[in-house]
């Protein structure tokens, strides 16, 4: 009996493996022509300073709308572009968008900069210096107007070359952001060696910041470890005013979250721009 049951099951599973295999064959290919075919757009999340409460940047947020299976997350298609390189293609892309509306916006004096999403395969694509250099002359954006929001994991597998990548944007004036930190295997010795601005503390520890008294001393000691060395911080996700109390009376610079608004288009993110002046 138990065997008919397993075999039931296998079967099931067996379909949805299917199915799941389908969608993700269908999708990568679609990625392909996402471009020309004008599927892929931007938004914009305001990251807001804490002494002011002015918005101070803003994170560019991927979407993709797939023309058949509707709008799709980024936590879906970026692993799938990064398997098929579709990411280099995509990657530049944003780049090219992010510094062209950046220097649009350079009218609004308190916005300093936008930050690109770079994944790990587009970091150490030998061209990727290339493509920074160049989304910046062609917008004719300053350099110190782009941010570059790169996650912790890529950095181990070879830190000495990722070191020299990461000096060489330095040169060009770009900010560097570690984002989601907290969340990978952080080694400490090698945090200190990267030529970082900006410390992105990763959502999951804000959550409950405010009534866990636990993570409320990380928030805190990450703060601190980021101002020890040279780094501004910037809150991820924060959706209640407790939090961005608690945030404030830590000393962290920066906050982000659906408090102050979720990521909304180019045009709503202006308007939010004018309503500030
Ligand atoms: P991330 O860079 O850590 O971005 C933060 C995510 O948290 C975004 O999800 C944002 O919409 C969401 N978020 C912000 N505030 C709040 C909040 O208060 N509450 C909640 N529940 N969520 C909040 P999103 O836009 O779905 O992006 C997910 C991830 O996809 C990003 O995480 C990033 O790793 C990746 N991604 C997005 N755009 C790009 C891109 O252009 N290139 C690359 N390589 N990756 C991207
Ligand atoms: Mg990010
Ligand atoms: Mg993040
Ligand atoms: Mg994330």
């Amino acid at each position: 009996k138990s065997k008919e049951k397993g075999r039931n099951c296998y079967s099931f599973y067996d379909t949805r493996i299917m199915e799941a295999a389908t969608r993700r064959y269908e999708l990568e290919d679609a990625l392909k022509t996402a471009i020309v075919n004008n599927e892929l757009f931007l938004l914009y999340q305001p990251k807001v300073c804490l002494s002011t409460g002015r918005v101070h940047s803003a994170e560019a947020l991927i979407r993709w709308e797939h023309p058949k299976y509707g709008l799709i997350s980024p936590m879906e298609f970026i692993p799938i572009a990064e398997a098929s390189l579709a990411i280099i293609p995509i990657g530049q892309w944003v780049l090219e968008q992010v510094c062209l509306q950046s220097a649009r916006w350079q009218a609004y004096p308190h916005l300093t900069s936008i930050a690109a999403n770079v994944s790990s395969v587009q970091l150490t694509d030998s061209n990727f210096i290339n493509v920074v250099k160049s989304a910046l002359a062609n917008a004719n954006c300053a350099g110190e107007r782009l941010e570059i929001e790169q996650t912790e994991s890529w950095f181990m597998d070879d830190p000495d070359n990722n070191v020299k990548i990461l000096s060489e944007i330095k040169k060009l004036g770009v900010q560097l952001s570690l984002d989601d930190f907290g969340t990978a295997y952080s080694s400490l010795s090698q945090l200190g060696r990267l030529p970082l601005d900006i410390l992105k503390i990763d959502k999951s520890f804000i959550d409950d910041c405010v009534h866990n008294d636990r993570d409320h001393m990380i928030v805190r000691t990450i703060i601190q470890l980021g101002h020890n060395l040279g780094m501004k911080i910037v809150a991820e996700g924060v959706e209640y005013e407790a939090q961005r109390e608690l945030l404030e009376l830590e000393g962290c610079e920066f906050y982000q979250g659906y408090l102050y608004a979720k990521p909304v288009t180019a045009q709503e993110f202006e308007a939010l721009l004018v309503a500030e002046y």
